[in-house]
């Protein structure tokens, strides 16, 4: 009998998928980082990504819709920073109950377009279709120089680790929906200190970190009290909890020195370091005192 999806897990029905779908038209990288990676001009690549935000899994009608239109376009805008790029064009499909109110649909838009000219992104298209619950498509495209693009999959032993700031508690306090995506951030890292690796937190920490290091064939110890978290949340829901939108990323450390320097004068951004990569690979988010997540 077929195994069920709850049987095979999200990741588990994506290397399933990944097997059925041979990477053509010179698509540079596809299924598992951030976002594909296409060619584009001499010195650029195009980024392409898409999310899905459904009713009930999601967001609820009872949450303020310019919010759940701001969260479908900044998921997506965060995973185009964490290749190191500008986000550009996108398109918007959205599934409606008919008894939805138009009101409603309007203030997601609003809520879209305003972070869309927050990061000069033109909405440009969609589809509309009828659904038994809401459901809400973006699809995204960034540009990125090729000497700035950053993968999962660069990580060396001895660099340091980085998030862009306090984990935790995302869901509970609401900040998934209004969370402003760190694109700033990740253009000033690609310019000035070139990560070797980096992604956005989306499923935790503690599984997200487990991308990197299983792309880069890489192991890492982290710094339980380096791990800055938002006021109210244990570790355990800092390493754990999803949607925080935080870049984590790596950097050689001599670079990452560089960057504490820098940091120590000037208040522009701050990057939290929370530990080291590893040779060992099955060495796997050891913290203090060597406990075991
Ligand atoms: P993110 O959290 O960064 O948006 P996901 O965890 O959703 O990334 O997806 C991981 C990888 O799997 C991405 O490269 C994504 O493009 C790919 N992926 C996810 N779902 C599908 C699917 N249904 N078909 C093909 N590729 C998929
Ligand atoms: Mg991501």
């Amino acid at each position: 009998m077929s195994k069920t999806l709850s049987q095979l897990g999200e990741f588990g029905l994506i290397d399933r998928l990944k097997k059925l779908l041979p990477q053509e038209g010179g698509c540079l990288l596809g299924i598992g980082d951030d976002t594909a990676v296409l060619p584009y001009t001499k010195d650029k690549y195009q980024l392409l990504t898409t999310d899905m935000l459904a009713q009930d899994v999601h967001f609820t009608r009872r949450m303020d819709a310019r919010a759940i239109g701001h969260k479908a376009l900044a998921v997506n805008i965060s995973d185009i920073a964490a290749m190191g790029g500008v986000p550009t064009f996108a398109v918007v499909s959205i599934g409606l109950p008919k008894t939805t109110p138009v009101r409603f649909v309007e203030d997601v838009y609003k809520g879209m377009t305003a972070l869309a000219g927050q990061f000069n992104v033109s909405i440009v298209g969609g589809d509309t279709i009828k659904s038994d619950k809401i459901v809400i498509n973006v699809a995204l495209l960034g540009e990125v120089k090729k000497k700035h693009l950053v993968t999962r999959a660069g990580a060396k032993p001895k660099d340091w680790i980085f998030v862009t700031g306090p984990l935790g508690g995302s869901l509970k306090s609401g900040r998934h929906l209004n969370f402003i995506p760190c694109v700033e951030q990740a253009r000033f890292l690609v310019k000035n200190y070139k990560p070797s690796a980096m992604m956005d937190i989306s499923d935790g920490l503690a599984g997200d970190l487990n991308h990197i290091l299983s792309a880069a064939k890489v192991g890492a110890q982290l710094i339980e009290d380096a791990i800055p978290r938002h006021k109210g949340t244990t570790l355990n829901q800092a390493m754990t909890d999803g949607e925080d939108f935080e870049l984590l990323f790596t950097i050689p450390m001599a670079k990452a020195m560089k960057l504490m320097d820098w940091q120590a004068d000037h208040k522009a951004f701050y990057f939290y370091p929370i530990g080291e990569i590893t040779a060992d690979a099955k060495q796997r988010i050891y913290a203090k005192g060597f406990t075991h997540f």
